[in-house]
């Protein structure tokens, strides 16, 4: 029997909502669970393929191909469940769905409504797609009051009726916040927010409090008190130094015991939950034997939620390797005003150009790529990071001096193309210019053969094929392979019909990859990613020589 846990948020957004349904998810298959994330966003996008970086943070891309929000990312990083298209969905998508059906006349003739259509297009979503999970959790983006999440919160209400309550539980996420003036915590606006949630109807089983400071023991009962739970369900959420400490700290909370009593599926075994792969986790977090610093050139560098699944891959790096990993963000275009700007990667013991869209900065990130290659210094393309490199070694090594994209507008030497046609399986897929902007990539994993005796080969452990997960538009024009070959280049790894450069190497340096897909997207604190390890690995070996 499934059984639904809805989370949701309340007093202000930022929470951590994510990381509490992801620690939570990950605490329940501690305990033996099979559980599965989703995650209901009332914004009226279809998906968050199309925002801005700085509007969403960065899109979490599925192996099926799906463009979703990001706390999908710590869902998987934290149980290892690989997250699906079925996980995401958002207002647009619900509606879209509705109004196609409406216009084939699959309502009968009836009024098409927000409840029960809209409703039962959200329960629809909630409910299907699943394989027996003991549990799934669907955390709703937003706040509690917010007009837009109006619809989810119906639709889990009716949920709650419609499975009964040995099927649904509601967690509430809310803020606790420390008056100084006062001396003291305050819980008005938690009170006020549970109170708002049983104005739509649901009663929270469960408080999740953040605060900076423990919750004193009067402060609890009062909560308890006004918010109709008993005080060992308002679950207290301190404040910790790394994500990964999460987990331990809700389970001594009681976050998980909670939830089992709830559903009377508590067996009393607490003693028996084993942690100890996140303990192992934060204490090389936390107690690392060394460091290494790594500039990450991009353009989104004042909001780091637009590389999220990129810097807990570096802290991964890291774990791997037990060294802490410092991130020195740089704005790609302050290197194509004055070249003197370079002198601040000087310091740094690896170079990182990450995925990023259009022509501000380009120039920056060739800059950054040239001097890593010139310099020696470790370095890393990762999508459009790779598309730049190949560009720079097109200039540099190979003497192609028009050598550009044509994300950029026509070019004369296009090294970096617009993708038409590739192979999914034995479909083809095919594209043009006039085409809409949303879902219409090269999405999601796709396979990839290395070369043997490459570098690439020697990181996957010499397998022969592997497969990653992509997200563009754009790819490097196999029509002057043999140019950059004859320059020193190595395609290291091909998609399986030869057609499309997957991963660019040169011998020559010590470590210079390029990447055109996402190796973030799969890298996990107890599972690095093989890419991101040995990156790190040779930033330490760089470290030691200067
Ligand atoms: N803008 C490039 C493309 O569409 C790279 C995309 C990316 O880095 N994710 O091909």
């Amino acid at each position: 029997m499934t059984r639904f846990i809805f989370i949701t948020g309340g007093v202000v957004s930022s929470l951590g909502k994510g990381i509490a349904s992801a620690a939570l998810g990950a605490l329940l298959q501690a305990r033996g669970y099979k559980v599965r994330l989703r995650k209901l966003d009332p914004y009226i996008n279809v998906d968050p393929g199309t925002m801005s970086p700085y509007q969403h943070g960065e899109v979490y891309v599925t192996d099926d191909g799906a463009e979703t929000d990001l706390d999908l990312g710590h869902y998987e990083r934290f149980t290892g469940v690989a997250a699906r298209q079925s996980d995401n969905v958002t207002t647009g998508r619900i509606y879209s769905n509705v109004i196609s059906r409406e216009r084939r006349g699959e309502y009968l003739g009836a009024t098409v409504q927000v409840i029960p259509h809209i409703t039962d297009a959200i329960k629809q979503f909630v409910t299907s797609d699943l394989t027996n999970e003991d549990f799934v959790l669907c955390e709703i983006g937003g706040t509690v009051g917010d007009i837009e999440g109006l619809p989810f919160i119906e639709a889990i209400r009716q949920l709650g009726n419609e499975l009964g309550r040995e099927r649904v539980l509601f967690v509430h996420l809310t803020l606790l916040p420390y008056i100084p003036a006062a001396g003291e915590i305050k819980t008005k606006p938690t009170q006020h927010s549970v109170k708002e949630l049983l104005n739509v109807g649901v009663q929270a089983d469960i408080i999740v409090c953040r605060s900076d400071r423990p919750i004193p023991e009067d402060a609890r009962r009062k909560l308890a008190l006004f918010c109709n739970v008993s005080p060992e369900r308002v679950i207290e959420a301190l404040d910790v130094s790394s994500i990964y400490e999460v987990p331990i700290r809700y389970h001594e909370a009681g976050f998980d015991t909670e939830v089992l009593k709830r559903f009377a599926m508590d067996r009393g075994h607490e003693a028996d939950v084993d942690l100890s792969a996140w303990h192992n986790v934060v204490k090389r977090v936390q107690a690392p034997e060394g460091e290494v610093s790594i500039a990450v050139v991009g353009k989104y560098t004042n909001l780091l939620d637009a590389y999220k699944s990129l810097s807990e891959a570096l802290g991964h790096g890291g774990i791997a390797n037990n060294v802490r990993v410092n991130l020195n963000w740089i704005e790609s275009e302050i290197f194509e005003s004055d070249s003197e700007t370079l002198l601040r990667l000087e310091g740094v013991n690896g170079i990182l150009v990450p995925g990023g869209f259009g022509e501000r900065g380009a120039e920056g990130k060739v800059e950054a790529v040239r001097f890593a290659r010139e310099r020696h210094v470790p370095f890393f393309g990762i999508c459009f990071g790779m598309q730049m490199a190949v560009i720079e070694a097109a200039r540099n090594l190979a003497g192609i001096a028009g050598a550009g994209s044509t994300e950029f507008g026509p070019c004369a030497e296009p090294l970096v193309g617009l993708l038409t046609e590739w192979k999914r399986g034995n479909v083809i897929e095919q594209r043009t210019g006039r085409d809409d902007l949303g879902g219409t990539m090269r999405l999601g994993a796709y396979p990839c053969r290395l070369k043997a005796g490459s570098r690439a080969a020697q990181i996957y452990s010499n397998q022969q094929d592997i497969s990653e997960r992509h997200r563009h538009r754009y790819e490097v024009n196999i029509a002057y392979r043999q140019r950059l070959e004859d320059a020193g280049m190595v395609f290291s790894g091909m998609s399986p019909d030869g057609e499309l450069p997957e991963i660019v190497e040169l011998t020559d340096h010590p470590w210079f990859i390029g990447v055109q897909f996402h190796p973030e997207l799969k890298s996990k604190p107890f599972d690095p990613h093989p890419l991101f390890a040995s990156f790190i690995q040779a930033a330490i070996e760089r470290s030691r020589l200067d």
